[in-house]
């Protein structure tokens, strides 16, 4: 590529950065202004506007728009200040931005199938422009955050994802892929408005979805290889679940959603463990919320227990789930299969979330229900009154879905209790002058580490002692100090470390690489003997590539002009 068409694709323009003589030979010249700028600079200045906006929204549109030009240059920027702008490109900005997208929309990003294409997903497949796709994310935008049905509105999460892919673990962007599944939506505002962009009907729940699904899977294999990671986002609970088994052993494939949201979840319960001092095995957790999240966080949490020695069925009874219908018992006949092992017997009359949790005593409360602010002021105090150290982690996102606030939650407890939220929320200062950071169970501390190692291991599936062994190496980045100020989780500035180590950890016991070549689990030979090199050494990082063709003299050989 040279000329116009170089600077217009943001892979390859370096805008005021390309070298004059690199604007010469690549027949650019005098199509820029005449500076020749660095990336430091190019990076300041929009570093400087970003700053002098105030709406997340307007900063979402300027991040995506630099993105669509000049795509290192984007990284830099966001990688630079990734504690500020992650909420912007991930929850709780994105959710947002897929609520508005239809009139947001600038360029498309990813690629979009909709079960019109059947039987020609390979076709579609075919006119993405990359080769080397590594890693895919797809939604079919049913259950976007805790936002309900957006359909094919829903692009926002697989590209916010892969961003953070990148960003967050050095994953090349080329070999991301972003896609949306449209089977039409049941969100009735969506098919009234005609500015929406997906297919006016709803959803279909037939048989055709199903072979959908198993055609889209098919195609990715086939074209870019059976090792290829795809990760599931922001299905409905009753997609999500079915599908993840019926493909686990079949591909190298995980829903973020339950089994990302699960790792996360439980490193900050090992951490906060640290700080209460009882092991895992003597905690009693009540979730709010019964669906994927919790399901995904609860089978974890067994699986940690058992390691501990505890049977699953001693695990299973120190956890119990509330829903919209109340506790999970077996009076009950409105739950699923899913929840089987989290359905006791009735522990007397419990008629409110406050009764369960007077009743159950939970040493951890653990809100996952995406209804709003339901850890009231009651069953706050009821948790401290019940524990030394409450855990409250509060993990329904966006923000205005959180069960609690981290104010109030340090509040109630006289700053006693050790919180995490799903959406990050600022620190608290006590009346006594104590400041809390409060933790954020993000899940970006999981996906993008586990996707580099898997990616850079060839594991060919994934399964849930991967995850177990992510929340470990998570709770054992946390150092002593940042547990005093309240962290559950090391800081977000800190990310791309996080990650790397997470992929091959030289400086702890448990790691990923390590784990899945020790299993057997991993198909890239040879292993490489020093992860950490090897490693550090594929991570992309953002510094511009030069156009100038490799020149040299032959050593000896002087040419003297005639
Ligand atoms: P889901 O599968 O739809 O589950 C939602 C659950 O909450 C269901 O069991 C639902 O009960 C229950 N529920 C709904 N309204 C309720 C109410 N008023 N009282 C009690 N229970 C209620 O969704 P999900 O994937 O688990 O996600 C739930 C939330 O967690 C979302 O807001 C999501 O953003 C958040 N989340 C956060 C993180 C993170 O912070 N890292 C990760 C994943 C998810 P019914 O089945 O009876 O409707
Ligand atoms: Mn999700």
């Amino acid at each position: 590529e040279k000329g116009k068409p170089l600077m217009l694709n943001p892979r390859t323009n370096k805008g005021m950065a390309f070298s004059l003589q690199e604007r010469q030979l690549l027949g650019i010249h005098g199509l820029l202004p005449p500076k020749v700028e660095t990336q430091d600079l190019q990076a300041m200045r929009f570093q400087k506007n970003l700053k002098k906006m105030t709406d997340p929204l307007e900063k979402y549109i300027y991040l995506m728009g630099i993105q669509e030009r000049n795509e290192r240059l984007f990284y830099r920027v966001l990688m630079e200040d990734i504690e500020e702008l992650m909420p912007i490109v991930y929850t709780p900005t994105v959710g947002l931005a897929c609520t508005q997208y239809g009139h947001i929309f600038r360029r498309p990003k990813g690629l979009f199938i909709s079960i019109k294409d059947r039987g020609h997903i390979r076709s579609i497949l075919d006119n993405w422009p990359e080769t080397r796709v590594a890693a895919v994310v797809v939604t079919d935008g049913e259950r976007i955050l805790g936002l309900g049905d957006l359909g094919v509105y829903g692009m926002g999460i697989p590209v916010g994802k892969l961003c953070l892919y990148t960003a967050c673990a050095g994953i090349r962007p080329e070999k991301c892929l972003p896609v949306v599944i449209d089977v039409g939506t049941d969100n009735e505002t969506l098919l009234k408005d005609p500015l929406y962009m997906g297919l006016y009907q709803k959803r279909d729940r037939t048989q055709a979805y199903d072979d959908l699904i198993d055609e889209f899977m098919e195609a990715v294999v086939e074209k870019y290889g059976q090792d290829t990671l795809i990760q599931f986002e922001d299905f409905g609970n009753h997609n999500a679940f079915r599908l993840m088994r019926k493909y686990r052993e079949k591909y190298c494939t995980f829903n973020d959603d339950i089994q990302g949201t699960a790792a996360v979840a439980l490193a900050g319960l090992l951490a906060a463990q640290r700080a209460v001092g009882k092991p895992i095995t003597e905690h009693r957790v009540l979730f709010l919320g019964a669906g994927e999240a919790a399901l995904g966080i609860a089978n974890l949490i067994v699986m940690a227990m058992m390691e501990n020695g505890m049977t699953q069925a001693e695990a299973q009874k120190r956890i119990w789930m509330f829903d919209k219908y109340g506790l999970l018992v077996k009076e009950r006949s409105n739950t699923d299969a899913n929840q089987v092992g989290f359905v006791h017997d009735s522990p007397g009359n419990v008629q409110s979330f406050l009764d369960a949790v007077n009743t159950i005593k939970p040493t951890a409360i653990i809100g996952v229900a995406g209804a709003g602010r339901l850890f009231t002021p009651d069953v706050i105090k009821a948790m401290a009154a019940l524990n030394d150290r409450p855990i409250i982690f509060a993990l329904s996102n966006p923000t205005a879905k959180a069960e609690c606030t981290a104010d109030d939650a340090y509040t109630l407890t006289d700053g006693r209790c050790l919180f995490a939220s799903g959406s990050p929320f600022g620190s608290v200062t006590l009346s006594n002058g104590r400041v809390f950071t409060p933790g954020q169970g993000n899940n970006a501390y999981i996906f993008p580490g586990v996707a580099l190692a898997v990616i850079l291991s060839g594991v060919r599936h994934i399964n849930d002692t991967v995850f177990l062994e992510a929340a470990k190496n998570l709770a054992e980045q946390l150092t002593d100090k940042e547990l005093q100020e309240g962290r559950l989780y090391p800081p977000l500035s800190n990310i791309r470390e996080v990650s790397v180590q997470m992929a091959i950890k030289a400086r702890i016991k448990t790691f990923v690489m390590e784990f899945v070549y020790a299993k057997g689990m991993a198909f890239r030979y040879p292993e490489p003997m020093d992860k950490n090199r090897f490693v550090r050494s594929t991570v992309w990082n953002t510094e511009y590539d030069s156009f100038l063709p490799d020149t040299y003299d032959w050593p000896g050989v002087k040419y003297t002009p005639l």
